[in-house]
């Protein structure tokens, strides 16, 4: 039976670990170990980091080929599994949802990095919502300090926060009324978002344009030349049994 690495840590991720086994795959799922309690995959699961690209190419001994479906901002180790990958000539695939580039409006902010998004709430208001997730965090304190932030993480940030930020704790999936009611009760005057993509996390934008509150969001990083990519889980499964 071949065995499939998936690089997870996403819905998709977890989706796939789901439907492998009836497909014909032996999967072992991988996670990064940042959260406390991770939404835990089906099947076998290891976690913690490979120790780079070489850590990476000696645990791929175990292994027939790798999808990728880190998050879309997890560009290192992305990065890492391209190169490992190669060393050993091990099919790779990438499965990244699709982006909200085609669901976007015109007043949306478009930034390269998180911190010209930082620059860009604080013209845009004075109560941002950051949902940029707790290792960014220390990206938006110093130019945002003076504001009344409010940002919205899964686990407590290793950092200290300006006294005048609010910090809740939470994960999705979300609601679009519990996203409404989050920004219209705070009084959030502009949101900052990456370009996550997919449902999970759409309806914080749904609410913002409903409330006519202006959203900051951050283009994704470059995909990696040369690696195959796919947007959803059929395909993955198309793909995998192409290459066995
Ligand atoms: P990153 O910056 O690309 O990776 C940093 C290091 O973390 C990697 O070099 C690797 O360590 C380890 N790592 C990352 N993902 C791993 C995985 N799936 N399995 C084993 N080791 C992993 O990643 P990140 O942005 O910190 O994200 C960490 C994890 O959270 C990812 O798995 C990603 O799918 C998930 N996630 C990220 C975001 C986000 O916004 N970045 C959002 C939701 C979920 P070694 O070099 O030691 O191998």
């Amino acid at each position: 039976m071949r065995h499939v690495l998936i690089l997870g840590g996403t819905a998709e991720a977890r989706a796939l670990a789901a439907v492998l086994p009836d497909e014909g795959f032996e999967v072992t799922s991988s996670l990064a170990g940042r959260v406390k309690r991770p939404k835990m995959p089906v099947g076998s699961v290891r976690v913690g980091g490979f120790g780079g690209i070489d850590g990476m190419r000696a645990a791929l001994v175990d292994y027939d080929a790798v999808v990728d479906a880190t998050h879309p901002f997890a560009a290192t180790i992305s990065a890492n599994a391209v190169a490992a990958c190669a060393s050993r000539q091990m099919p790779l695939l990438r499965l990244e949802r699709p982006g909200w580039e085609e669901r976007g409006h015109s007043s949306w902010r478009w930034v390269d990095t998180h911190a010209e998004a930082a620059e860009a709430a604080a013209e845009c208001g004075k109560r941002p919502f950051l949902t940029v997730g707790r290792q960014r965090l220390g990206e938006f304190t110093e130019p945002l300090k003076d504001l009344a932030v409010l940002a919205r993480v899964v686990d407590e940030p290793a950092l200290d926060l300006p006294p005048a930020w609010q910090l809740i704790r939470d994960r999705g999936p979300y609601t679009q009324a519990a996203e409404y009611s989050v920004l219209h009760e705070n009084h959030v005057d502009v949101l900052v978002t990456k370009n996550s993509g997919g449902e999970y996390t759409w309806p914080k934008m749904q609410a913002a344009y409903e409330l006519d509150v202006p959203i900051v969001i951050v283009r994704r990083p470059p995909v990696p030349d040369g690696v195959p990519m796919v947007t959803d889980v059929d395909e993955a499964v198309a793909w995998l049994h192409a290459e066995s």
